[in-house]
Order: structure tokens, then sequence, then C-alpha cells
């Protein structure tokens, strides 16, 4: 190391290093406390734009990044060279992913007017014919609906308001099964969103292995949805072409990018920050997930600066193809199935206000697991006032994220997902107007505190579960 220094500046090293040392050896300073370190990254999270300019970059310089697309391949190498630069030494553990491409498409209605309807194809589906299909059309807004009319050699409307996502995305992702084994020519459904500025939202569809048929499928918005109805409803009868170009390819390389900040006292027990780095293909993928991919990178940037590494190791997961087919969160829990996850966080749902963490512990069945998950809060919950920037952060019982949901569910990972408010994301959710100018900069910061705190947390606390 001190090879290439002339020997006087050697000897000045040593006669310098000599008179450095105190006579009498003196006690290294009290590690920092959970509530000192928390400040600092809470201080330092709050200062700046770090995380906004990262954000920036990866929207402006990566684009929307669906799995096995170009924009992927750069976004990995984003996250790579991001955690080169800050001196974490990332991996990109390949995983295969399948591709789905889309093409054009249109939609025309023909009767009672002529006019053309914004559409977007949703993931997964096939093509129709070059010409399009046209068809006669039928409005339903359900699924016990499909069975009171006939919708044989006709295109279903699915026009079902938004009630949970969880609910009302059932239609996005079965409704053209559904209307297939009906006899229908293709399903268009409407947007799954509360409120619409006329923006159709993609997301993934999935065809029943038993399906007659595999029929096209596409979203329209919620605005053409409910005209179509009262169209409908007002007696006329309904005709529509759907036109629409796409295409799955064979299986292609993708992969997580992962860093890491090892444990000083754990460092076999991880805790995982995870969102998903792939995105839909259209916008900017700013909300979903390009903000959470930033928060957890933020959140182990800030780790890493610390004095004190926590106890812990504490894992960034930029995973990927969560969008369509959760090859990236399947595939990471498999390889390091033989490591222990002590705890995994994940955001993905914007990034609104936050308000804590919905907590997701799984044991065994539902008594079990509710009883570790009141013994977890107990341990936890006191920790809460250290989530400084957000007022009364809470830990509720629920979801913690899909990328990180194997870990919770097969390897006994206390999980967490970061709760936020939800107002903005949902109309902006899969579309195009997901991009970056709808992001709140000082949000971001708070939800960036939010998530390095809790995993710095997450990383010191005694066990919560473990035996007496
Ligand atoms: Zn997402």
């Amino acid at each position: 190391m001190l090879r290439g220094l002339p020997g006087t500046a050697m000897l000045a090293l040593s006669v310098a290093l000599l008179l450095a040392t105190p006579a009498v050896a003196k006690k290294p300073p009290p590690a920092p406390t959970i509530e000192e370190q928390a400040a600092t990254l809470t201080g330092r999270a709050l200062t700046g734009d770090h995380g906004w300019d990262l954000l920036a970059e990866l929207c402006d310089t990566v684009g929307h990044r669906l799995s096995g697309s170009a924009g992927m391949e750069r976004a990995v190498a984003w996250g790579m060279r991001n955690f080169e630069l800050w001196g974490l030494e990332p991996r990109a553990e390949e995983i295969m992913v399948p591709v789905w491409v889309r093409g054009p498409a249109s939609l025309t209605q023909h009767t009672p007017i002529e006019r053309s309807l914004a559409v977007l194809a949703l993931g997964g589906t096939v093509a129709t014919p070059p010409a399009g299909i046209r068809a006669p059309a039928v409005v339903v807004h359900s699924f016990d609906e499909l069975d009171q009319v006939d919708v044989d050699g006709k295109i279903v409307v699915y026009d079902v308001p938004f009630t949970t996502y969880g609910e009302t995305v059932q239609y996005r992702g079965r409704g053209a099964s559904e209307a297939s084994h009906r006899g229908a020519v293709a399903a268009l459904v409407r947007s799954v969103t509360p409120t619409s500025l006329s923006t159709p939202h993609t997301g993934m569809m999935w065809y029943a292995d038993d399906v007659p048929a595999q029929i096209p499928t596409a979203a329209i918005t919620v605005e053409d949805a409910i005209a179509l109805g009262r169209t409908q409803d007002a007696g006329h009868p309904l005709e529509l072409t759907l036109q629409l170009q796409a295409e799955t390819r064979p299986d292609a390389p993708s992969a997580n990018v992962v860093a890491e900040v090892r444990g000083r006292e754990l460092p076999d027990e991880i805790v995982v920050v995870g969102c998903h780095l792939d995105s839909w293909d259209v916008g900017q993928g700013a909300q979903d997930d390009g903000a959470g991919c930033v928060m957890a990178m933020e959140a182990l940037r800030l780790i890493a600066g610390l004095d004190v590494q926590p106890r812990r190791t504490v894992r960034a997961v930029l995973f990927t193809n969560e969008e369509n087919g959760l090859r990236g969160g399947k595939g990471y829990a498999e390889a390091h199935a033989s490591e222990r996850h002590f705890a995994a966080i994940e955001a993905d749902i914007g990034a609104g206000p936050n308000f804590g963490f919905r907590m997701d512990v799984q044991r065994g069945d539902e008594a079990a697991s509710a009883a570790a998950s009141q013994r977890v809060y107990d341990a936890l919950s006191p920790h809460l006032p250290l989530l400084a920037s957000v007022s009364g952060a809470t830990l509720e019982p629920g979801g913690s994220g899909a990328d990180v949901g194997p870990l919770v569910r097969e390897h006994g990972a206390l999980g967490f997902g970061l709760a936020l408010d939800t107002t903005g994301y949902w109309p902006i959710h899969h579309t195009e107007a997901d991009t970056l100018d709808k992001i709140d900069p000082a949000n971001l910061r708070d939800d960036i505190a939010t998530m390095a705190v809790w995993a710095y947390v997450l990383a010191e606390v005694a066990d919560p579960l473990a035996t007496p």
C-alpha cells in the first residue's frame, strides 16, 4: 500500500504515526444508537435531490422497460452503473423472462355513429387478423351478466366500475377467457382505475388453459366504456372493429440487480429492500415502479454512508419481470433459498405521502400467523416514531409486495410494504401518463427517509420471533 512513497516520506509518515499513537489506549466511542442513526438517515434523505435526480435519469435516459425489451436492458445497466458509482459492487443475477411485444392497435365504433376510440392492448394478448375483427358488441357489467346475454360471435365490452384494485383487476386478468368460453370473438375491458382523463390502462391478462380460443383483448377508457353502455341502454345496436398487433416471442435473458451493505454482526441475516425495475411499455414507469426503485437504492446508499454499519446485511434488489410474469421475485427466492432472509420491504405503489408500512407475517395457518404478527407488531411499533418524516406512522396488517412475496410466504421473511396515499397513483397506473412530472419531490424525499430508516431498524433489532 505504501509502495511508491520515497524513503523520506515513509520515514516522516512512520514518525507521524508513532506520535499519533496515545500512550494509554482510549476506549472506542460507543456505537451510535438506533435513534442517532435514524436521525442521520432522515436528515440526509431530506436534504437535496439525489433521489429525484436518479429517478429523472431513469425516466428520461432509460424510459419505459417491459422485461425482454431493450429498455429493460438499459435499466439493468443503469442500476449496475449507479451502485458501482457508489462503491457497492452490485451483481446482475440472470433470470429468463417472457417477451411480449406490442404492435399498433385501433378501435372503431360504427354504430350509431362512426368514431375512433382510444385503445391499449393488454399484456399477453394475441393479435387480431391483419384486417381486424368487425363484430356486434355487447356491454356487460359483471361476469354474472355474461350468462344472461348472447355473446356468441360478438365483442364483449366489460364496463365494470372500480371498487378495489384486487377485485376489479379480475376483469382485466380473465375477462378474455370468460368471454371466449361463451363464444365471444374479442374482449374489451374498462380500464382499472377509479378516475380517468380518457387514458386507457394496460396490464397483464392470462388465457385459461381450457379456453376454447385465445381471443384478442384490450383496454378502453372509462369514458368510452360508460358511453358504449349508455348507447346500448338507449337501444342502439353496437358494432365495433378491433385491430391490434401483438406477439409473444421466446423467453429472453434479463436480470435482477442486487447490491448490499454487509452486516457488522449478523452478515448472514438479510434485510431486503425491494422494488421492480421493469415497467409496462407505456409512459416512463415513473410511479410504477421507478419511484420504488429509487427509494430502495437511496435507502441502501444512505445506509452505506453511515459510520457504523447495521448488524444485519441490508440488500437492495431491483427485481425484473414483476409486471408480466413475476420471474424476478420467484427466481430470486429460489436462487437465494439457502440464505436467511430476516425481513423484506417493498415499495411498489407510487410516490405519494406515506403513512408507514403494511405488515405481512406468515407462519403456518391463520392463527399462527396472527399470533406471530402481534409479536412483531409489539416489538416494532415502538420504533415507528423514528420515521420522523411521517406524522403518525402506522404498522397495519396487509400485503408486502409481489416481488418479495415468495420470501415472505416460503422463507419466513417478515414482510413490509410501504403504505402510501394512492390518490394520484391509480389514475395513471399502467398508462402513457405515468411520467416523472406527476411525482412530488418532497413526497419522494419523505418516502426515501421512511424506507431507509425502516430498513435500518429491521437490520438492527432483536428477532421478535426468536424463541426466548
Ligand atoms: Zn408495480
